[in-house]
C-alpha cells in the first residue's frame, strides 16, 4: 500500500512533518513518540501504510519486525532501564488512535505507575474449549 496524505505516520515517513528519528531503513522508521509515557518512548512504523497489524500481509511482517530486538535494546540502554513494554494497539477499541500500524517501545522503571489494569478472570467449565474451537475455526 502506498503513502497516504491523510495519514500522519505516512506524512512523517515522507518527511512532510517532522519527527525525531532514531532509526530508518527501507522498510521501517523509528521515532520518538510526541506524547511519551516515559523518556525514550519510541514508535516503530512500517513505511508501507497498513491500518491494522491484522491487515499486514505475511510476506511483509519479517521486514517490519526484524529490527525490534535491537531497537528495544538501544532504547533500554539509551535511557538506562532494564525493561520495556512493547505493544501494538489493534483497532480503536484497543486504544489505537493512529490508523497506521506501529509498535510502541515504552521504557519501564520500578514504581513508574504505568501498566495495565490486569484483572485475571476464570472460564466457567467447558467455555475455554468452546473458545478454542471458535478461534481455530477461523484459522
Ligand atoms: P496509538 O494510540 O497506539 O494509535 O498511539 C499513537 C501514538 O502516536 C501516541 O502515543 C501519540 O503520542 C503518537 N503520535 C501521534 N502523533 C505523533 C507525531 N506527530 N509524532 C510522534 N508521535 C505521535
Ligand atoms: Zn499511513
Amino acid at each position: 500500500m502506498g503513502a497516504s496524505d491523510d495519514c500522519i505516520f505516512c506524512r512523517i515517513v515522507a518527511g512532510k512533518i517532522p519527527a525525531l528519528r532514531v532509526f530508518e531503513n527501507e522498510d521501517i522508521l523509528a521515532f520518538l513518540d510526541i506524547g511519551p509515557l516515559a523518556e525514550g518512548h519510541t514508535l516503530v512504523v512500517p513505511k508501507n501504510h497498513h491500518e491494522l497489524l491484522s491487515d499486514v500481509p505475511e510476506a511483509e511482517v519479517e521486514a517490519m519486525t526484524r529490527h525490534l530486538p535491537r531497537l528495544i535494546r538501544a532504547v533500554a540502554e539509551g535511557v538506562g532501564v532494564e525493561g520495556c513494554n512493547v505493544l501494538v494497539n489493534v483497532g480503536r477499541v484497543a486504544s489505537q488512535e493512529v490508523p497506521h500500524v506501529h509498535w510502541h517501545i515504552i521504557p519501564r522503571k520500578p514504581g513508574d505507575g504505568l501498566g495495565y489494569r490486569w484483572s485475571p478472570s476464570k472460564y466457567p467449565p467447558g467455555r475455554a474449549e468452546q473458545v478454542v474451537k471458535r478461534i481455530t475455526a477461523m484459522l
